[in-house]
């Protein structure tokens, strides 16, 4: 297949096919945080990540949500409808941990009473700061219809992701989607992996996704290995 380079991201990079509606994407080893501040390696986690966000996507899509995913081409590369990303993520926590464990004052691992839906602006230089529905609107950075999509979408998602999960003993804690338009519909996109949600063991807590790289806690490829294997029962 012929590739061009299109854009470097800093865990994954995209190449344009023969086909101007489809996009190749590329899964690196690089791990990033803290707005990039911090840089390193997992070592095969682009392997790892692109066979997680494959399984996840083929389970959303038998759910009826729509995604990019067309079909994983290779240990780290798969076939994607090219969208139009919506410049806003979209946050979904069901414990405090993280940001928002900071921001209110809640102690990580704390329970809350509901689902809660967050949007971020998507713009490095300002840091991704917190938006919400007038700031969408009165930046028209999607319409309303769009953004109740998005909304219904990822409230979906977040109920099939934790479901799953659970059956495997990893608590779905948050995790972060992006959404884009193809051909007019709303489409999730981008990855949905250990780099993007937070995942702890339910029987010892154990954290099992990227706060092992960012928080420095080691052992971040066996972490990974161990979200996949439970997910696929693939060693
Ligand atoms: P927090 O706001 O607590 O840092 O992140 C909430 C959830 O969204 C976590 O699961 C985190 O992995 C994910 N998330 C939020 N922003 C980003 C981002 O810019 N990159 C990645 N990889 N994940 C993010």
């Amino acid at each position: 297949m012929e590739k061009k380079p299109l854009y470097e991201g800093k865990a994954k990079q995209m190449f344009a096919t023969e086909n101007p509606d489809e996009l190749l994407v590329y899964y690196k080893d690089d791990a990033t945080a803290f707005n990039g501040e911090k840089k390193g390696i997992i070592t095969d986690k682009g392997v790892l990540n692109n066979k997680i966000a494959t399984f996840f996507f083929e389970l959303l899509g038998k759910a009826g949500i729509p995604h990019h995913l067309l079909k994983r081409l290779s240990d780290r590369e798969m076939l994607v409808k090219k969208l139009t990303i919506l410049p806003v993520e979209v946050v979904v926590r069901n414990i405090a941990a993280g940001s928002l464990a900071k921001r209110l004052g809640l102690a990580e691992g704390t329970k809350m009473a509901k689902t809660v839906l967050e949007f971020y602006y998507k713009d490095d230089e300002l840091g991704d700061p917190m938006i919400n529905d007038y700031h969408i609107a009165a930046m028209n950075l999607a319409t309303p219809e769009q953004i109740q999509k998005v909304s219904e979408y990822a409230l979906k998602t977040n109920e099939i992701l934790s479901a799953y999960l659970k059956e495997k003993d990893l608590e779905l804690i948050d995790f972060k989607l992006e959404f884009g338009l193809y051909k007019g519909e709303v489409i999730l996109g981008d990855e949905i992996s250990p780099d993007t949600c937070r995942f702890w063991d339910s029987k010892t807590g154990e954290k099992m996704d990227k706060d092992r790289f960012r928080r420095d806690l080691g052992n971040g490829e066996e972490a990974y290995k161990e979200v996949l294997y439970r997910l696929t029962g693939e060693k």
